[in-house]
Parts: structure tokens; sequence; C-alpha cells
């Protein structure tokens, strides 16, 4: 999914976290989460990150 699908089956859209590495998407019969795979290996960086992430530490582009 390019990172304009993805903006678009957001309700939010996702800023940094739609070109990120780290990003996984969650996705229910309704909606599509943003999951930050990061968090699972460090606690400074939230599981769902409040979007739109304008800025983050983790981040690196695909
Ligand atoms: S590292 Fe930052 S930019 Fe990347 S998915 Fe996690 S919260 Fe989003």
């Amino acid at each position: 999914m390019s990172a304009e699908e993805q903006d678009r089956a957001l309700a939010v859209p996702a800023g940094l976290c739609a070109t990120c590495e780290h990003l996984r998407l969650l996705a229910s019969k309704r909606s599509v989460f943003v999951r930050c795979s990061l968090a699972e290996v460090d606690a400074r960086f939230p599981k769902y990150p409040p979007l739109p992430v304008v800025a983050c530490g983790g981040y690196r582009e695909v």
C-alpha cells in the first residue's frame, strides 16, 4: 500500500509514520490503525502514536 493509499484509509493522516519503516498498519472492518513497531523494543515510542506524527526521533524512511 502506498503512502497515499494509507493516508486515505486512515481517519487522520499519519504524517511521518506513513513513510517510516517502523509503521505497522492494523485493519479492522471499520478502521485502520497505525502501530509503531519500534515501541516493542524502545519504551520511548508509543505503540499507537497520536497522529499526525510531525517529528519523531525513531523515524526511518522506507
Ligand atoms: S518510529 Fe516514529 S515515525 Fe516511525 S512509525 Fe514509530 S512513531 Fe511513526
